[in-house]
């Protein structure tokens, strides 16, 4: 069966491929590439099938998209690129097409709709964390890991698993206020995002920039009601 290319709305803009000259410094820069070592893991690989898919040479085939979904959007490559290519725009172009034209397997699916739905809330997130706290506090996290069960139940819940940080009981409540002084003279006011995943698996974080942004003379105003930055 032959696979749907892209539509019309919005497709990766050929001006913008076009400014890709194919050098390949960003590769050294972009982790997927770093850890799979595959070209079409990297922004240049990547470029090149949003070109070959504009052009309706290739097929939006699971094994193309995987090379779209590999991609983590941290945006590494266009700081290095020295063309100027503007991946964030390609990528941002790629995705939406990608979800329209691609049908993913039924448990892909799932999957996809259990991260989305429950990541960018952290009230959701924090009560499954409950139970993983006390996973993690009864020491079955270490029993798991060692006979590596679910790993032979579900390859991907064991990857979210091994991702799984110590949790602490600062996880289930937010530590930082509002408004937040500056330490002696205030020369600056900044906004604070604390990040939907970052300020319930690592509060720390958040307290270290706080307290280096406060004792550089920033006063720091963290929005109560923050969405998904992603
Ligand atoms: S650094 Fe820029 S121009 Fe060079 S291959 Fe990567 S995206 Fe293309
Ligand atoms: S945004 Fe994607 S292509 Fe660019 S460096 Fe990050 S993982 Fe690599």
């Amino acid at each position: 069966m032959q696979s749907p290319t892209l539509d019309s709305q919005h497709p990766p803009a050929p001006k913008l491929i076009d400014a890709c000259v194919h050098c390949g410094f960003c590769l050294s820069t972009c982790p997927s590439y770093r850890i799979l070592g595959t070209e079409m893991d990297s922004p240049r690989g990547r470029v090149y099938m949003m070109d070959a898919l504009n052009q309706g040479e290739i097929d939006l085939t699971p094994a193309v998209v995987s090379h779209f979904d590999s991609c983590l959007g941290c945006l590494a490559c266009t700081t290095t690129c020295p063309s100027g290519v503007q991946y964030d725009k390609l990528i941002a172009a790629m995705r939406p097409q990608i979800e329209r034209n691609h049908q993913r397997p039924l448990v892909e699916r799932l999957y996809r709709q259990f991260i989305f739905g429950l990541f960018p809330y952290p009230n959701r997130l924090r009560l499954l964390l409950i139970p993983l706290f006390v996973y993690q506090k009864l020491g079955l996290q270490k029993l798991v890991r060692q006979t590596r069960i679910v790993e032979k139940v579900s390859p991907h819940l064991a990857a979210m698993e091994s991702n799984l940080p110590e949790l602490s009981l600062s996880t289930f409540q937010d530590t930082l206020p509002e408004l937040i002084p500056a330490q002696g003279t205030q020369r600056y006011r900044v906004g604070m995002i604390l990040g939907c995943v970052q300020k319930l698996f690592f509060d720390r974080v958040n307290q270290a920039t706080v307290r280096v942004l406060t004792a550089n003379g920033c006063e720091i105003v963290i929005p109560q009601s923050q969405g998904c930055c992603a």
